[in-house]
This record gives C-alpha cells, sequence and structure tokens, in this order.
C-alpha cells in the first residue's frame, strides 16, 4: 500500500468512527487520541516520510498535513455540535439537584452572652442603654466618687488619651450619663467594651465586655438587689444554681458586695475552674453611693438603688468552659466554628 493509499484508507477508517461516536467529551477524546495523539496512526504516517521515494516526499507531506487539518476540523466540528447539551459540558444539567452547601455563620460567644443576659433583664423591665467608650475622666473616675489618689487612676491601669479623657475602664460611667439626662426612677443594663492596661494572658486581656445593671426609685433595699441577682443567676444558671453574697468594696456603692455562684462544672466537689473553693465568681453589687447621686444632682434622702456590673468574658469563659480569654478575640474560625 503506498503512502498515498494509506492517508486515504485512514481518512475513511476516521470518517466512519467520527460519524459513530457518542454525544459526549469522552468519546471524540478517545477518536483525538486514537488519530491525532503523538503515537496515533497520522504520527505512524509521519514516521514513514523517511522510507520513501524523495521525489513523492512533497506530494506526500501536503497530504499528510491535509489529513491532519481534516482530522482536527472534523473533531471540532463535532465537539461543537453537541456543545451545551452533553452531560458533562451542561451548566444546568439537572436542576432539582440540591444546590452547593453554602457555609452559614455563627454568633459569636460573647454575643450569645450578651444577648442572653439582655433578654433576662429586658423580662424584669430593665432598658438597654449605651454611652461612649471613650469619656472625660469625671465620667469615668470623679463622679463615680474615685478619688484622684486612687490606684485605678494610675497610668498603669487605665488608657489615657490626654490628661482628661480615657478609654472607659468600666461600664459605669453609663450610670452618669443616664441619670443626668433622665428623671429617676431609673431601670437600665448597660453593656458594652471596656479598657485596661493589662498585660494579655490567659485569665487577662486589655479589652473585654461588661454589663452595668443600675436600678434607682424610693425604697430600693438590699433585698431588691439580692432578689433580682437570684433571679438572674438562676435563669442564666440553672434553677439549682446557688448563691453567696460576700462583702466587698467599690467606692460608687455603699455598702457592696460580690456574688458567686456555686460552681456548676463539679456540684461544688471542687475542680480546676473553681480553683477547688465550689464557688464562682460573677459579679460585684451594691447600694449606689449617696455621693454618687450628689454628684447627678439626685436628693440622696429621696432617692435610693442599687447598681451591679459582670465581666461577660468571664461569664462565656464559664459558660462554654473556654479556659484561654484570647481566644475569645483572636476570630480563630476553628474555635468561632463550635458556637
Ligand atoms: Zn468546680
Amino acid at each position: 500500500m503506498s503512502i498515498f493509499e494509506s492517508i486515504l484508507d485512514i481518512r475513511n477508517k476516521f470518517d466512519i468512527d467520527i460519524q459513530n461516536s457518542d454525544d459526549n467529551s469522552a468519546s471524540i477524546e478517545s477518536i483525538r487520541n486514537k488519530y491525532l495523539s503523538r503515537k496515533g496512526t497520522v504520527a505512524g504516517l509521519f514516521s514513514q516520510m523517511g522510507s520513501i521515494d524523495a521525489s513523492q516526499r512533497p506530494e506526500a507531506g501536503k497530504s499528510l498535513n491535509e489529513l491532519k487539518s481534516y482530522i482536527t476540523a472534523s473533531i471540532n466540528k463535532r465537539l461543537e455540535s453537541f456543545n451545551g447539551q452533553s452531560d458533562e459540558d451542561s451548566e444546568y444539567s439537572d436542576l432539582t439537584l440540591p444546590g452547593d452547601p453554602f457555609p452559614g455563620g455563627s454568633l459569636h460567644p460573647i454575643t450569645l452572652v450578651l444577648d442572653e443576659i439582655n433578654s433576662i433583664f429586658s423580662k424584669l423591665g430593665f432598658s438597654v442603654a449605651y454611652g461612649p467608650e471613650v469619656d472625660t475622666d469625671y465620667y469615668n473616675f470623679e463622679a463615680l466618687n474615685i478619688p484622684k489618689h486612687h490606684p485605678a487612676r494610675d497610668m498603669q491601669d487605665t488608657f489615657y488619651i490626654s490628661d482628661d479623657v480615657v478609654l472607659r475602664t468600666h461600664t459605669s460611667n453609663n450610670q452618669i450619663h443616664t441619670m443626668e439626662n433622665h428623671a429617676p426612677p431609673i431601670k437600665i443594663i448597660a453593656p458594652g467594651r471596656v479598657y485596661r492596661n493589662e498585660d494579655v494572658s490567659v485569665r487577662s486581656y486589655c479589652l473585654f465586655h461588661q454589663v452595668e445593671g443600675l436600678y434607682v426609685d424610693k425604697n430600693v433595699s438590699m433585698a431588691d438587689l439580692k432578689g433580682v441577682l437570684n433571679h438572674f443567676a438562676r435563669e442564666f444558671f440553672g434553677q439549682k444554681v446557688k448563691t453567696r453574697f460576700r462583702p466587698s468594696f467599690f467606692p460608687f456603692t455603699e455598702p457592696s458586695a460580690e456574688m458567686d455562684v456555686s460552681c456548676f462544672f463539679c456540684q461544688q466537689k471542687g475542680c480546676n475552674i473553681c480553683k477547688y473553693s465550689g464557688w464562682l465568681e460573677i459579679l460585684g453589687c451594691g447600694m449606689v453611693d449617696p455621693e454618687v447621686f450628689k454628684s447627678v444632682g439626685y436628693d440622696p434622702e429621696v432617692w435610693s438603688g442599687y447598681a451591679f456590673g459582670m465581666g461577660i468574658e468571664r461569664m462565656a469563659m464559664q459558660r462554654y468552659g473556654i479556659e484561654d480569654i484570647r481566644l475569645l478575640f483572636e476570630g480563630d474560625i476553628r474555635f468561632l466554628r463550635q458556637f
């Protein structure tokens, strides 16, 4: 068989193959492989070029190139004939299949705890108040009966913007803003960020969240305060939780107390989290100091009230068993995905 007869023979075989091919890319690609790949039929013919008579070579080369072009063009045309209709290539193959899952976000543990605290106090008639995170010395310290020489005012503990302006060290500045702008009675909680110039460690961070509570009315007593906080503890930690109040000191309340709840990790048998005491400290509270009422123009002979404040990070860490406070600020998706 001369090379010209071989070319004609291959072209006929190719025509049959391409006509009988299935309407999918895989079928066409296997034909392309058979004829056009490096070890395919056409390449095989090219390798015979060296053995044919020199006078025939130009003609044979031309015919071979024409065959290659013909096969390439036929394959492309065949692919186009069903393009967009084959199962593999179609973008809209089956509209009834479920879509690709879209990763859902989750709420940050701080947000979860804040929302829950807000919800518990809202049901008791507390409204939510917000105040500035950058405030003057007066609102953060002076009006709250924190005197000039108090260690909390030290540069070591507080971020100063200027001599008279600070990043608030507690949400208690909201008490003063609220009482200046509203006549009693007052019943608010004030959630928000606060800042302390502390070394970052497993247990402390330079930024954290507090919720402040303030209730001012006539004849408010320590019993009212204990009643509200006991209710809160049962709602938040469960009906079986026990509470205790320990005497404490804060410049803006008198008397002052700290509230502990029974450790719900060990049922008071003693564990790492409660440091084997059986109790977890969760908040500070007390009756509003008459000096604070005087600074906002309330008559302390007429009005009385209580205030409390709690750290949200500590509550979140206790609730979810988080051992490193820094996890709450790092934004690590592997951690956040668990909530
Ligand atoms: Zn414990």
